[in-house]
């Protein structure tokens, strides 16, 4: 399946200027200019929901802005194959899990199908996450540079899991981890590329407080009292109940409302048992508020990120987390887990509080709730750290410079 619906761009290049600044516009189009002619195809498995579609969607129309011809599809698969992914997806993560025959199996025939269905035309395949990784069958048949690009937390992962997708990976011409501590032992190249958030974005960009009011007032939100906030898929790895109990801990000292906010990715068919277990846990507190948020709110998840006096990210593993980007680039102090990709972006105590455990996100939420200047300092800082690494602007530069060292042998690309 194709997607033209992202096709045509939001914003302008030269809109990030004043942002990151003009030398980095011009290094972007000269990178772009030594790949022209190339055809970019990327693959994934979903346009809607999760991180990997957040980034594509404002991507790949800059791409096309730069003048890189890079288009992007999905593949089909049906609700087992997802769940078979999704099972995957958790063991690779490090969770035990028991994966059958059947399952790996099915897998296999979902990839098969799509490799007789889709059309394959790049010059250069990027790849992302196990869902399309085995389509890397096509590559003896047709060749062209293969780039697997892992979104997750790879660093302990299931050895099964791990041993049977492996076998795709090595016949890749390189792949692209988000932290260093993920890289694998491959006899491939590696690349290390953070992801990151778009400034401009209907999810980052600046909006009026009417609007802030607004989304407040339809989720029967107030300002009045101050808002502790985690926005994730309703996903047992994101831990909405731990942090259901440890805003619990603060609101016996201060008196304070919890928002959990978020929505299903058409590629995570356990989203609807974790909310069920999620209102069933919040049942009968009045501070606590389950909203269900549909795809392509983007302006109410910015909206809701704003009115948070503090943002949370309880993960239990986390690939990178563009929830605290997100976040850190609005100023909020944000309490998230030390796991995954989370502490390149949370410098403990400089742009933010780490936590280990539901007690340790307690006391540094209160903390933060009952310091406002201290959070702001945090939350100015972390905004300074997503300038610097997190735009957009970097994400592309650095994929750019992945595809150029592509055709050579050595790290250093030379324009
Ligand atoms: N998100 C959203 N609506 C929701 C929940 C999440 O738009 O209901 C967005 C969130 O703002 C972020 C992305 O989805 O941009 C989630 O990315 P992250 O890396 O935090 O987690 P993932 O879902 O990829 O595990």
């Amino acid at each position: 399946m194709h997607n033209d619906r992202h096709g045509q761009s939001r914003s302008r290049l030269q809109d990030y200027e004043p942002i990151v600044g003009k030398s980095c516009i011009q290094q972007l189009r000269m990178l772009a200019e030594a790949l022209s002619g190339k055809v970019i195809q990327i693959i994934n498995s979903t346009f809607i929901g999760g991180g990997v579609a957040e980034i594509l969607e404002h991507m790949v129309p800059l791409f096309n802005q730069l003048g890189v011809d890079a288009r992007w599809d999905i593949i089909k698969g049906s609700n087992e194959f997802f769940e078979v992914t999704k099972k995957f997806h958790n063991a690779l993560h490090g969770k035990q899990d028991t994966i059958s025959s059947a399952d790996f199996d099915l897998y296999l025939e979902v990839t098969r199908e799509n490799l007789e269905e889709m059309r394959f035309f790049a010059d250069i395949f990027f790849i992302h996450d196990p869902q399309p990784a085995a389509l890397i069958a096509k590559k003896r048949e047709i060749g062209k540079k293969w780039v697997w690009r892992c979104h997750i937390d790879v660093s302990n992962p299931d050895e099964q899991v791990w041993g049977f997708l492996r076998q795709f990976i090595v016949q890749y011409d390189a792949a692209i981890f988000s932290a260093p501590n993920f890289a694998q032992s491959l006899p491939i190249r590696q690349f290390m590329v953070t992801p990151s958030i778009d400034p401009l974005s209907d999810k980052n960009k600046d909006i009026d407080r009417n609007l802030i009011e607004s989304v407040l007032t339809k989720y029967g939100l107030t300002s009045d009292k101050p808002m502790v906030v985690q926005i994730s898929r309703f996903d047992r790895l994101k831990d909405p109940l731990g942090v259901i109990e440890a805003f619990e801990m603060v609101r016996k000292s201060i008196d304070c409302q919890l928002v959990l906010a978020g929505g299903t990715a058409t590629d995570d068919p356990e989203s609807e048992a974790v909310l069920d277990e999620v209102r069933k846990r919040a049942e009968g507190n009045p501070d606590i508020h389950v909203l269900l948020v549909p795809p392509e709110s983007d302006l109410e998840i910015n909206a809701l990120q704003r009115a948070a006096t503090v943002v949370v990210q309880k993960s239990l593993k986390e690939g990178f987390g563009l929830t605290i980007s997100e976040a850190l680039w609005k100023g909020k102090p944000v309490v998230a887990s030390a796991v995954g990709g989370i502490p390149l972006q949370i410098r403990n105590k400089l742009t933010g509080l780490l936590c280990y455990t539901v007690e340790g996100a307690a006391y540094a939420i209160r903390q933060l709730l009952t310091n406002p200047e201290y959070a702001a300092w945090l939350g100015r800082n972390g905004r300074e750290h997503v300038r610097q690494n997190f735009l957009i602007t970097s994400q592309l530069r650095n994929y750019l410079l992945v595809f150029l060292a592509l055709d050579r042998s050595e790290d250093v690309i030379y324009l």
